[in-house]
């Protein structure tokens, strides 16, 4: 499906697909935020055959070889310019946690006094990276950490495929990063250029390899820019949190601007182009979105749509003004969705002890615990004291992994 065909559906739209002009940083390129095709065009400005940028991204992704003196197959003479021309600067690990469940979470410096937080989360089947796309977030919605610190700015590509290399520069020997979720810090949609192209350089073959099904883009609902989700054929995620405009409204802003019948449209739409399912995620607020008759708003919302349900009990964090409901209000309404033939999901609270769970992402650490004693919760109740303590230790930045 080209650009055009799709576009008509979005008719709000008036920007382009992901632009392919390289990043720039002193003088040096950053190698990760190119695509192939950025490579290439480079290349070809330099007078050098496009072939070329194939074996550079083997020797990268494959290979994890960033020294052009390894790079065996290209002259010395061509890699000696090269090393003027192009660098390979990831942004360095502040601090690497790991929570009692087996998740982790990195916090990366992305200078200028600012940094963002990715999340690897195993499940027996699959190990998804959560990554940030945006330093902060404007869209404020009120229950969410990030949300309550405004954007401070939009991460480059090269920035968000620097977080997944260093993550999978550590990963154990036989790990392999099998799924990516745009759920950290920012609005994916909010920063489409570069969320794009990092979507083209993560599922390159030449390159990291990822499958584009195993990569999900999750908005609070800029419409105007959903159509770049389908375009691109990346899953649809959509942080729906309200069953009717009036709840919407009040826990995400943006509900304002492009209302419940504009955002379900586009999800429509979403479904339609790509025969896909679109993931609704719905967050379990005490007494605010957690009512039964709110699972049947939200039933009758989504049942034209093809879709799952994921439901979210609402994760804590200081000074929220929300609490989480308890796990017997959870089922009900779980049970409601059940009954009334939705399909739908739990998501298990991955990483709440490190504060690495939905919505507790920040860069700002004013008021911030970076571990939270759940030894008395629910959940931190099936560990022991010492569990605890083993986990949440700072963990090694370690091994170097090839990619396939
Ligand atoms: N900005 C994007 C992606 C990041 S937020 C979006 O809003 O979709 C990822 C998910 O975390 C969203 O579904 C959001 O609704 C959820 N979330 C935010 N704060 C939360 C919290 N405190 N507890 C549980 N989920 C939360
Ligand atoms: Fe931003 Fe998503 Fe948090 Fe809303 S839920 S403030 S869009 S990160």
């Amino acid at each position: 499906m080209s650009e055009q065909e799709f576009k008509p559906v979005f008719s709000a739209y008036e920007g382009n697909l992901a632009g392919t002009l390289p990043e720039k940083n002193e003088g040096t390129i950053n190698f990760y935020g190119l695509t192939q095709e950025d490579l290439k065009n480079f290349l070809k400005g330099l007078g050098k055959e496009q072939f070329r940028a194939q074996q550079i991204f083997k020797w990268v992704y494959d290979r994890r070889i960033t020294d052009f003196d390894q790079m065996s197959n290209i002259s010395k003479t061509f890699r000696d310019e090269l090393k003027g021309l192009i660098d390979f600067n990831l942004p360095p690990v502040l601090s690497h946690l790991k929570s009692i469940d087996g998740t982790q979470k990195f916090l990366f410096d992305m200078g200028d006094g600012n940094s963002v937080e990715a999340v690897l989360i195993p499940s027996n089947d699959r190990l998804t990276l959560c990554i940030s796309s945006e330093v902060g977030c404007n869209m404020a919605c009120r229950f969410c950490f990030t949300g309550k610190q405004k954007l401070k700015r939009r991460l480059k590509a090269s920035e968000i495929i620097g977080q997944f290399m260093q993550v999978h520069d550590r990963l154990s020997e036989g790990q392999r990063i099998s799924n990516i979720v745009f759920m950290g810090m920012g609005e994916p949609l909010d920063n489409s250029d570069a969320v794009f192209k990092s979507v083209d350089i993560l599922n390159d073959d030449f390159g990291i390899s990822i499958s584009r099904r195993k990569i999900t883009v999750s908005t609070s609902g800029l419409v105007p820019e959903m159509w770049k989700v389908a375009a691109h054929r990346v899953r649809l995620a959509v942080s729906l949190n309200g069953s009717n405009d009036e709840i919407r409204s009040q826990v995400m802003p943006i509900n304002k601007r492009f209302p419940l019948k504009d955002l379900l449209q586009a999800c429509m739409d979403y479904a339609k182009e790509t025969n896909d399912k679109v993931t609704f995620e719905y967050v379990l607020l005490k007494g605010v979105t957690d009512g039964l008759d709110q699972a049947k708003e939200l039933y009758n919302l989504t049942r034209k749509i093809p879709c799952k349900i994921n439901i979210i009990p609402f994760n804590e964090h200081p000074n929220s003004g929300f609490e989480r409901p308890d796990d017997a209000q959870v089922e009900k309404f779980q049970n409601e969705l059940i009954r009334l033939g939705a399909h739908v999901l739990l998501r298990r609270t991955m990483g709440r002890d490190i504060f690495a769970a939905c919505g507790q992402l920040t860069s700002e650490f004013v008021n911030k615990p970076q571990k939270m004693d759940i030894s008395n919760s629910k959940i931190g109740s099936i560990y022991t004291k010492n569990d605890m303590k083993k986990s949440q230790t700072q963990v090694p930045s370690n091994s170097t992994n090839s990619l396939v």
